[in-house]
């Protein structure tokens, strides 16, 4: 689940970003979109407390993140958050069971290696084990990251522009791969995207299946004058649906 309320962010020597309000439940999947710079990545770093709101509250997987301070955030985070980046970030010394390794490395924990195999294979990449991320193509490596993002089962997992490099075909496939993966752990999702073929995707094959909230960053940023005008403000076009939707029982 993820609550925000009256959230802003101020860059050093910028100007702030404010976001509408939310209510996510469990298992459920928030679309955020809007233009480039509008603060989707922002919003991220926020949800994963990478960045703490310079105004406002949030609570992420039942976890109230102003109570959390900085060693305590990486633990939490590393738990409860699945990261997809938009530049995956996988290590181009290390194998593909390598970079998942260390996840476990980072988060103080044995390495487990099955963990590893079976979640690969979850994915369709278990025969890609030993190759180098060089030796990937782009959605192949996409799965990979997303395999790393899900390896410690998150309760959230966030994922930013993950089309962003992708033609249709696997644009389509890597939505999907998002949707059932977060179904399967009852994750709740959010893509941040401006790819207007993500929506599309979602409503032609899942509408009326899963817990979807559109929310649309519609302002850029902010100046100070305008945050008190308050017909600048951000909108929040949200539907509710109920989280059991999502596997399936009726409410
Ligand atoms: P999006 O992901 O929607 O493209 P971002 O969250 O990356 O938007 O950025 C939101 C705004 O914050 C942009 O106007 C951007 O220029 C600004 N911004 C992002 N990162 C920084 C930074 N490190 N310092 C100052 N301004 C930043
Ligand atoms: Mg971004």
């Amino acid at each position: 689940m993820i609550r925000t309320r009256q959230l802003q962010y101020a860059y050093p020597g910028g100007a702030t970003l404010t976001f509408p309000d939310v209510d996510v439940p469990q298992g459920a999947v928030l679309l955020l979109s809007g233009p480039s710079g509008c603060g989707k990545s922002t919003w991220l770093a926020l949800v994963a407390a990478l960045v703490a709101p310079t105004a406002g509250e949030l609570t992420v997987a039942e976890q109230p993140l102003s109570a959390l301070k900085n060693i305590a955030a990486d633990a939490w985070r590393a738990g409860a958050i699945g990261f997809l980046p938009q530049k995956l970030h996988l290590s181009a010394a290390l194998t593909v069971q390598q970079n998942l390794s260390l996840v476990f490395w980072a988060g103080g924990q044995p390495e487990d290696v099955e963990r590893i195999h079976a979640t690969l294979q979850t994915l369709g990449v278990q025969g890609l084990a030993q190759r180098k991320p060089s030796q990937l193509s782009g959605g192949q490596a996409q799965r990979v990251a997303l395999a790393r993002a899900v390896l410690r089962r998150p309760l959230v997992i966030l994922a930013d522009e993950p089309t962003a490099s992708l033609d249709d075909e696997a644009a389509g496939d890597a939505v999907n791969l998002l949707l059932s993966t977060a179904r399967q752990l009852n994750a709740t999702l959010v893509i941040a995207t401006h790819d207007a073929r993500v929506a599309a995707c979602i409503d032609l094959r899942n509408k009326g299946q899963i817990g979807l909230q559109p929310l649309r960053i519609v302002r850029k940023q902010l100046s100070k004058k305008e945050q008190s005008e308050p017909d600048l403000q951000a909108h929040l076009h949200a539907a509710h649906y109920p989280a059991q939707q999502l596997q399936g029982s009726t409410p």
